[in-house]
């Protein structure tokens, strides 16, 4: 037996079996690689869903949150911490948003999103049947609040009944969306580009048409950046891209770039008639490390340039997909925006992907026969090239 057999049998004795995990243990990353434990060396596209989008092992962004556990790790939020008023004062500047909550997840982003707008409802009218519109094929995550707007049967059947007041509009289907909305309707809850969904972007009509209702119905428009947002798109949010400003906002993956954290943000409006002291709280959220991390974060993307290279190779990334595309007729369709993209094959794509992996290169499904393609933001062009010759040995 290998060291890794020997460790995924025993992973599979003492952990919960709710994932079906590929057969590697990973070790450690340098850039956009990762290692596993037998020392092989994989070409990393998926970044740990979106999340490593520096790549691994930068001395500035970990001497930065070595320093913060040598200083301070945790106060709790009954005092202030300077990291994350940087961190806040930071994610409002690259989001013009005004009003910043710290959670450790997204799913706790989505939460407290939830929260705010039935709260934004109570304050409005006293009513506490207020709906919201959330969109099929979405992922919010999977407590019980983000999961009653998940847009997956198959993900909340068992655990019903789910929060109530929830209706599911299609997606990028205005008219959709309109035969949900009544005088009870409080927010429209969408991702600006579906991850988990298959990588589906917002038509520009559809979130401007979104924008006019909730401005004429005082409702909130919310979008869920959590994926889509800190600079996969291209832009820091990929709402920047269509001009569409929401009310609320969740973030979370790429914020800490692997230190667990999650945010939902509002516009000053939104802050003044919705959560007060008490209504809302977290014992770890937005500690001194969290804020720490996601300062080197926001230092670290200017100062790679981040947002540009996402354009050029995003660009590049696109046209070396279509090219695929255009040599396999089995890609029925090749979608998405910055380094947030998906080829879906007109099959399972399962032993593409496993067969990658046993080339050295990570890749990940987005549903059955989609490839998803999310790799730190800092790849390069060459790396582009390799891991397009790798994936089309594999086809
Ligand atoms: C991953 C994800 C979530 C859930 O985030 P967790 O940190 O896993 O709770 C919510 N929304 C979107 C769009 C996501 O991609």
């Amino acid at each position: 037996m290998s060291i890794m057999s020997d460790y995924i049998e025993e992973a599979e004795a003492v952990l919960l079996h709710t994932y079906n995990r590929y057969q590697v243990v990973f070790d450690h990353g340098e850039g956009v690689y990762l290692y596993d434990l037998e020392g092989k060396k994989y070409l990393d596209f998926v970044s740990g869903i979106a999340v490593f989008a520096l790549g691994y092992g930068v001395k500035e962004y970990n001497d930065a949150v070595k320093a913060q556990v040598d200083k301070l790790l945790h106060t709790s939020n009954y005092y202030y911490n300077v990291p994350a008023i940087e961190a806040a004062k930071g994610i409002k500047k690259i989001s013009g948003m005004d009003r910043v909550f710290f959670t450790n997840s997204g799913a706790e982003a989505v939460e407290g999103a939830i929260k705010t707008a039935r709260k934004y409802g109570f304050l409005k009218d006293g009513r506490t049947d207020h709906e919201i519109i959330a969109m099929e094929h979405s992922f919010h995550g999977r407590t019980m609040g983000a999961l009653s707007v998940t847009g997956k049967r198959a993900y909340r059947d068992a655990f019903e009944p789910m929060i109530g007041n929830i209706r599911f509009a299609e997606y990028n289907d205005i008219d959709s969306v309109k035969a949900c909305l009544n005088d009870k309707t409080i927010a429209i809850l969408l991702e600006t580009v579906q991850g988990e969904g298959g990588i589906h972007p917002a038509d520009e009509a559809f979130l401007k048409e979104l924008r006019k209702i909730c401005d004429e119905r005082d409702i909130l428009l919310i979008l869920d950046e959590i994926q889509c947002g800190m600079g996969r798109s291209g832009e820091y949010f990929a709402w920047q891209r269509y001009g569409v400003k929401p009310d609320v906002m969740t973030v979370a993956k790429a914020l800490g770039c692997g230190v667990p954290v999650g945010a939902f943000l509002m516009t000053e409006k939104v802050g003044q008639a919705s959560l007060v002291a008490g209504d809302h709280g977290t014992t770890y959220g937005g500690n001194p490390l969290a804020g720490a991390a996601i300062c080197a974060v926001l230092k670290l993307f200017e100062e790679k340039h981040v947002l540009e290279n996402v354009r050029e190779v995003g660009a590049y990334l696109y046209d070396v997909l279509e090219g695929i595309k255009a040599e396999h007729s089995d890609i029925i369709d090749h979608r998405g925006v910055g380094l947030m993209q998906g080829l879906e094959f007109d099959h399972p794509v399962a032993d593409i992907i496993n067969k990658a992996l046993d080339k050295g290169l990570v890749l990940i499904n987005a549903g059955t026969n989609i490839i998803r393609f999310l790799p730190s933001l800092v790849i390069s062009k060459k790396e582009v090239d390799d891991m397009a010759a790798i994936l089309k040995e594999c086809m």
